[in-house]
């Protein structure tokens, strides 16, 4: 009878990781179908081929825009082309103003509660190749600006809209936050309620960069809350956005600067190669 019990034991334990694997398959940011079907090609790519885990990121993230990738490219569907891989040794502050897409995947980003004070210059997200998100988005102030819709904020608690990009479905899965959010406590609502910002193109300020702001795929909550390394003379890190906040965000492929060295806690932003997993 004990054996009979311990065997049921045993089956059910494999049973059950069985199907918690399954849902990790289909851990995938933007929810698409299509991801499913990249995978099952990425499957078959690398098996052949060395395709960095980073490549690999982008195009399971990316499965509307993205055809192929290579040991070393980016194919996109509209026939052109990216080096992952420009081959140059850079300091940090080159690859934050001179990046390519292997600087921009450098650094992991960790999902949920559980994270580490960012050591120095551990901002992962933060480094950006400005032409894959122009390709995707939209190449100028007026045709991102095209290519916005606007959403009802939290409509259980605000009378508030948002304007979002449309594109690559970057409003629904803001919506599908937003939806989350309307459901938290009073206590935690007072962070998100009030925003401060989408859709703002323009540089960041004293450098030559791109806000990812510009495309219509970054979200600021409520400053009252909120700590920015600029800020901060002394550039101590801080933070007093709770994490389940941060957790729904990440849930739909929206990364947090509350988790970089230069932290910015109030920000948010579409980056859904950061939170798929290669494998
Ligand atoms: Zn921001």
């Amino acid at each position: 009878m004990k054996k009979l019990i311990i065997s049921i034991f045993i089956i059910s334990f494999f049973v059950l990781s069985f199907f918690c694997g399954n849902n990790d398959e289909n851990l995938n940011a933007s929810g698409k179908d299509s991801t499913k079907n990249a995978k099952e090609d990425i499957g078959k790519i690398s098996e052949e081929r060395n395709i960095p885990a980073g490549l690999k990121k982008l195009f399971l993230a990316y499965p509307d825009y993205i055809d192929s990738v290579d040991e070393n490219h980016l194919y996109w569907k509209d026939g052109t082309k990216m080096i992952y891989d420009d081959g140059r040794q850079k300091t940090f502050e080159d690859r934050l103003n001179d990046p390519d897409l292997e600087d921009m995947m450098w650094q992991e980003y960790t999902a949920g509660k559980e994270y580490e004070i960012p050591e120095k210059d551990f901002d992962p997200g933060r480094i950006r190749f400005e032409p894959f998100f122009l390709k995707i988005y939209g190449s100028s102030a007026s045709e991102v600006r095209g290519n916005l819709t606007t959403i009802q904020w939290m409509p259980k608690s605000t009378k508030s809209k948002v304007s979002v990009m449309k594109l690559n479905d970057v409003d629904l899965q803001l919506k599908a936050v937003s939806d989350e959010l309307d459901k938290l406590p009073e206590n935690l609502k007072k962070y998100v309620t009030k925003t401060a910002g989408t859709f703002y193109w323009r540089k960041i300020a004293g450098t030559n960069r791109l806000s990812t702001h510009s495309f219509g795929i970054a979200i600021d909550i409520n400053t009252d809350y909120s700590d920015y390394w600029l800020w901060d003379k002394k550039m101590k890190y801080k933070n007093r956005i709770p994490l389940e906040i941060v957790e729904i965000f990440e849930r739909y492929g929206f990364i947090w600067g509350g988790k970089w060295y230069h932290y910015d806690t109030m920000h948010f932003e579409y980056r859904p190669e950061l939170l798929v997993s290669p494998d």
